[in-house]
């Protein structure tokens, strides 16, 4: 499949201190991400809080909260070069957002319909009678009931997982590319979860349209993404087809991940990775993972693994795993 984005080495910073920039030293937040998604694929973003995630999502649409600065050596999207203000230019049209928090996105004081009505007539060339019989379409395609009369209700007669079917079809209002979804069922129950997944995986394998999934919750990923990418400290340490990553982990803060998730068929309890994420500016020196891995030996607390691509289509950041790596 043709490739929708494309980002080498992302980066974004922001101040170590309440000064100004031209005070450095500077945190990484995001720290040389380089990935790719296809055209109709689910690309998963998964880490702990604190990974880079959802800042590397925000990144791709130029929204990193001042005084954060995004930097890359390239960006492609739909096969073109795009700078960062071109980028932004994108955002309610080829690049959409779901966030967590639907009522963030919605206004209390506007119907559910005036905001699809006046979100279609900034997007497209429509009349008013237009974008609502499209607007009505909409809320239908994501299943909303009785999507008549539902138009004219607002935000606070709908329940969570509703909510968010209003918001993927706000998304959906500027007929996106890509739309990147950050962690989008966190607010709500498992089975309402269940349902949105599977209308943003519906969407995908029936419009094409691509999807960036951020979340911590490797279920998700395991049930809706073709590939993953796995975050930690800001920088990718795994990525690969996402069968094979969660079945055979090789990076150990994705086996680590995978031991602390409740599962109905592994033998014996939980097992939690010790210690926590660094905050930004106390990273550590060598692979950022090596406080917390129980096979990391002396190169790992001196040299950082670099991302290494094993085959076409997965690669890791680990010294056990690269060339000359200790036998
Ligand atoms: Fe562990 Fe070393 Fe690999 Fe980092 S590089 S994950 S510390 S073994």
């Amino acid at each position: 499949m043709p490739r929708l984005l494309e980002a080498e080495n992302l980066n974004v910073s922001f101040p170590a201190s309440r000064h100004q920039w031209r005070h450095e030293p500077s945190v990484s937040g995001v720290d040389g991400v380089s990935l790719s998604v296809e055209e109709g694929e689910i690309l998963g973003l998964v880490g702990e809080s604190g990974a880079g995630k959802s800042l590397t999502g925000a990144a791709l649409m130029d929204l990193v909260p001042s005084p954060g600065r995004t930097r890359f050596d390239t960006l492609r999207f739909a096969g073109e070069r795009r700078s960062l203000s071109q980028l932004a230019g994108l955002r309610g049209r080829e690049i959409a957002m779901v966030f967590q928090d639907p009522l963030s996105s919605l206004n209390p004081l506007r119907t559910i319909g005036d905001v699809l009505v006046e979100t279609l007539l900034m997007h497209g060339d429509y009349t008013r009678a237009a974008a609502r019989d499209r607007g009505i379409e909409l809320l239908e395609s994501v299943g909303i009931p009785a999507a008549q009369t539902r138009f004219h209700a607002y935000p606070h007669a709908f329940s969570g997982g509703m909510r968010q079917r209003v918001v993927i079809a706000l998304a959906l209002a500027g007929n996106p590319r890509l739309i990147i979804a950050d962690e989008p069922t966190t607010a709500l129950d498992v089975s309402i979860q269940a349902q949105i997944m599977g209308l943003l995986k519906r969407l995908s394998r029936s419009q094409g349209v691509s999807i960036i999934l951020v979340t911590h919750d490797i279920g998700l990923i395991a049930e809706t993404s073709d590939r993953v990418a796995v975050m930690y400290a800001g920088q990718l340490v795994e990525i690969g087809e996402t069968q094979q990553v969660l079945t055979s982990p090789k990076h150990p803060y994705t086996s680590g991940l995978l031991a602390s998730t409740p599962s109905v068929t592994r033998k014996g309890g939980l097992q939690q990775i010790p210690g926590a994420m660094p905050r930004l500016g106390a990273i550590p020196e060598g692979c950022a993972f090596h406080p917390r891995c129980g096979q990391s030996y002396d190169r790992c607390t001196q040299q950082r693994p670099a991302l290494q691509q094993q085959t076409a289509d997965y690669a890791i950041a680990c010294h056990l795993f690269a060339e000359g790596a200790r036998a």
